[in-house]
């Protein structure tokens, strides 16, 4: 593959689904040419948290190892050749262990906690460990500030990993809170990017649009400009033939009264998109979406070359965004 624009590519990102399109961009653009550094990708973090005294980020930790192939394919999450012996002497000590951290896991969770605590900002933490991994690619916090996702149900507000992962996602939402938001400094390289004429594209990849995404754009800085931005923005579609791959996207955008499809997740991305990239069974739904330039292809990320065949695509379609030879 050759011949595509230059320039920066932003990829919006949440933990796995995005994970698997930000490495499939890696690929992508390297078959181009383009340099490693072009890609920028900026991770949620309002997943984060502090538990058993360290710092958490669960979806660049997600990022990091998916990116550097340290990531277990088959769990889905976490780090390959994982071993459980803190978590299995945590339960014997009769301390918390409804969070599972596993060996090498947790060496990461240590590390970014001392450095944090030594005055490093997070981002700079991010930047430091991307390079021990050998990632080139630029993996980014949104926020250097605090930012937490609530969750509420009919007992009161949660915290995030309180509902995700303590209550496994099963008590009904009423709505979402991403605290800290409003007042957080979005990344500053980020803000560069969405300013500079010679950027190539936005790709929101198929992450959770409302605990994922929802978090990014919650800082009113960086939805104004991407709003405002010049180059073709483009979503990958987190919904194939009306389910979630994995996790609570499709029961939450139910729960809080959002039509729980791929044209749903398009419509609540309006005004920031003028791309989607739709599975090849909802192919249907562009119907609904006259205004958006779409493809539609297979779009499950199974192998390498599946996620390598994605990014390519979204990529191509902000391309022939930007030339103007994409039919509305
Ligand atoms: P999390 O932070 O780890 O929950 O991950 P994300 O928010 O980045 O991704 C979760 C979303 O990814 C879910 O809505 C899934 O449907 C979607 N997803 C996961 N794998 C795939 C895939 O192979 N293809 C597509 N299109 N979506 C996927
Ligand atoms: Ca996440």
């Amino acid at each position: 593959m050759t011949g595509g624009r230059r320039g920066t590519v932003l990829a919006l990102s949440g933990g796995v689904g995005g994970a698997k399109l930000a490495l499939g961009l890696v690929h992508a653009l390297a078959a181009e040419g383009a340099p490693a550094a072009d890609l920028l990708v900026l991770a949620n973090t309002g997943d984060d948290f502090e538990h058993l005294g360290l710092h958490i980020s669960p979806d660049i930790d997600t990022l990091l190892y998916a990116l550097s192939g340290r990531d277990d394919a088959q769990r889905g999450w976490g780090r390959a050749d994982e071993t459980w012996h803190f978590m299995a002497a945590l339960r014997e000590l009769g301390g918390q262990d409804w969070f599972q951290l596993g060996d090498r896991d947790l060496a990461l969770h240590v590390e970014r906690t001392r450095r944090l605590r030594a005055g490093e900002t997070l981002s700079e933490v991010t930047g430091a460990v991307s390079a021990k991994f050998g990632i080139d690619a630029r993996v980014l916090a949104m926020t250097d500030d605090p930012v937490r996702t609530r969750v509420e149900c009919a007992q009161g507000w949660m915290g995030f990993q309180e509902w995700f992962v303590g209550a496994r996602c099963e008590p009904v939402v009423r709505s979402l809170d991403f605290a800290g938001a409003q007042a957080a400094r979005p990344n500053p390289h980020a803000m560069e990017a969405l300013a500079d004429p010679g950027l190539r594209a936005v790709i929101i990849c198929p992450s959770n649009p409302l605990l994922s995404i929802g978090p990014i754009l919650a800082m009113p800085a960086l939805r104004e400009a991407l709003a405002a931005c010049r180059a073709p923005v483009v979503a990958v579609s987190p919904i194939i033939a009306g389910q979630a791959v994995r996790g609570p996207t499709v029961k939450l955008m139910g729960e809080l009264g959002l039509p729980a499809t791929a044209a749903g997740v398009a419509q609540g991305y309006a005004g920031l998109i003028g791309g989607y990239v739709l599975d090849e069974a909802d192919a249907h739904a562009a119907a609904a979406l006259p205004h958006l330039a779409t493809v539609a292809l297979p779009t499950l990320m199974t192998t390498l070359q599946d996620r390598i065949h994605v990014a390519g695509a979204a990529l191509a379609l902000a391309d022939r965004m930007a030339v103007g030879r994409v039919e509305a």
